[in-house]
């Protein structure tokens, strides 16, 4: 867990922003403000947060999770609009491959098992359905210029 945390730290910054790891009570002072506007927190997930216009990405140390990180840097990184416009199915793409980019794709795939994705229950789901969704999602997420020939995770350009 903490190796796949580094690397998406090192990832997080190669992409012009930053993952920061925080306490609880850190994380709860950020939020506390009713309605901040820097700040979106992740309504699934607890203790995920992304200030989009920074391009930064918190967890509270102890309750985070590797999917919840990941999505949160989708919102970041590969969403041209912020969380609360985003199109998250254009960008699944992108997510798998930076599970995959930073070697933690079982644990994505384990940790996302009671999650609807696209139409299909992920955990229900057979092999065949899921290779047939990520392809279809990698593809899209190239064609968007957020992935590139070689599944590199990129960031998306913001107008
Ligand atoms: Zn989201």
């Amino acid at each position: 867990m903490r190796l796949y945390l580094a690397r998406l730290a090192v990832l997080c910054k190669k992409l012009g922003g930053e993952l920061r790891l925080i306490s609880d009570a850190e994380f709860t002072a950020l939020m506390e403000p009713e309605d901040n506007p820097e700040w979106d927190e992740a309504p699934f997930t607890r203790w995920h947060a992304v200030n989009w216009k920074q391009r930064l990405i918190i967890a509270a140390e102890k309750h985070a999770s590797l999917n919840g990180i990941i999505h949160e840097m989708g919102h970041v990184f590969a969403d041209p609009m912020p969380p609360t416009a985003s199109n998250e199915f254009d960008w699944l793409g992108w997510e798998i491959a930076v599970a995959k980019y930073v070697g933690c794709y079982r644990q994505w795939s384990t940790g996302n098992k009671d999650y609807c994705i696209g139409d299909m229950n992920w955990g229900e789901a057979s092999a065949r359905r899921k290779h047939e969704l990520i392809l279809d999602r990698i593809v899209e997420a190239q064609d968007d210029g957020i992935l590139s020939a070689q599944l590199r995770p990129l960031a998306v350009q913001r107008y």
